[in-house]
């Protein structure tokens, strides 16, 4: 590749008004400064910021931004779809050479772009940012999103692990992305499976200045319960080997109450645990099992209603030209 090529930028927002007036600028201004630089062939640049059914002044912030900056445009959802969904509203509208998505809060560091922008230039497809530090994490959380990594990868997910949603995917990767219909979005198990030429970018995540964090536990459990199910039918199997583990023990404890009762034929008192005790678990067992066959039901139920995934309710573009 020799011309200069277009980058589309998307930052997904939900309840940054604090953050938005910080990040905005900072991001404009690198971009800006990549343009110019003559160590790279980016030729033009968009930043969409999709607003994602935030209720405090995002959108107000957005909309002031994009009228004062023509490389501004703005995404308005008509309510909060998440921010899988919110990504791929803004990916949705981007049209350039290749698109990076990062998050509104600054903590994706944003050097890291141009060392995105090399690796797309030699020739990838897919630049993802691989966080090689969790020291800016609380205790709690580096715990359960290692833990949680380590168990989808046993389950068969294809993840890169410490990959979260900042990246880089050239024109192509992102249309391979979009001809996914899926509802149940996990980007970050979606994208390593899309194949297509893998670049790794190493980067230090900041902590958060401004504001608190948008992922609320519901959020995340919800978020890891996708990444698990739309990726993986381990659970599934899992209850049949349950079953079947079970059905076994059962069968190896009738044996030996026979022979218990044989040897000791008279005097052995069937005991209440003997009954209470298996009654108890497989009662759990089975429940747990249809909670997880339940869970997999739900999320058939919402691919078939093949309803939009995300609704637009208001944009910028073409409001300064
Ligand atoms: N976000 C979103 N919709 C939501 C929750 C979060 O668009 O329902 C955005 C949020 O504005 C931010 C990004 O997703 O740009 C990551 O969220 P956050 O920084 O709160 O998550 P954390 O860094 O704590 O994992
Ligand atoms: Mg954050």
């Amino acid at each position: 590749m020799t011309a200069a090529y277009r980058l589309d930028v998307v930052v997904p927002c939900y309840n940054e008004a604090d953050v938005l007036p910080v990040t905005l600028p900072t991001v404009l201004a690198e971009l800006r400064r990549l343009v110019a630089s003559a160590d790279n062939r980016l030729g033009a640049f968009r930043l969409l910021a999709v607003n994602d059914g935030s209720r405090d002044a995002t959108w107000a912030v957005i909309e002031r931004f994009a009228s004062d900056n023509a490389e501004v445009e703005g995404i308005g959802l008509s309510r909060n779809c998440g921010h899988q969904l919110a990504m791929l509203a803004g990916l949705s509208h981007a049209d350039a050479d290749a698109v990076v998505t990062m998050d509104a809060d600054l903590q994706d560091d944003i050097g890291t772009i141009e060392r995105m922008l090399a690796a797309f230039e030699n020739g990838a497809d897919l630049a993802l940012g691989v966080r090689i530090d969790r020291s800016s994490d609380q205790r709690r959380k580096r715990w359960t999103a290692q833990t949680y990594y380590r168990l989808l990868l046993a389950l068969g997910v294809r993840i890169v692990p410490d990959h979260a949603d900042f990246r880089l995917m050239s024109r192509r990767a992102l249309a391979a992305l979009l001809s996914h219909g899926e509802v149940n979005l996990f980007l970050r198990g979606l994208i390593p499976s899309l194949g297509f030429n893998v670049t790794l970018v190493p980067f230090v995540r900041n902590s958060r200045e401004l504001g608190s964090s948008k992922y609320t536990l519901r959020k995340m459990f919800g978020l890891a319960i996708d990444g698990i199910t739309s990726f993986s039918v381990v659970p599934l199997r899992l209850i049949a080997v349950l079953g079947l583990v079970l059905f076994g023990c059962t069968v190896l404890l009738s044996g030996l109450f026979l022979w218990l009762w044989l040897i000791r034929a008279g005097n052995f008192v069937p005991g209440w645990a003997s009954i209470v005790l298996p009654m108890l678990m497989l009662g759990g067992v089975q429940l747990l099992s249809i909670g997880v066959l339940g869970e997999y039901i739900g999320k058939v139920y919402l691919e078939t209603k093949r309803r939009p995934r995300f609704i637009v309710q208001e944009t910028t573009f073409g409001e300064h030209r």
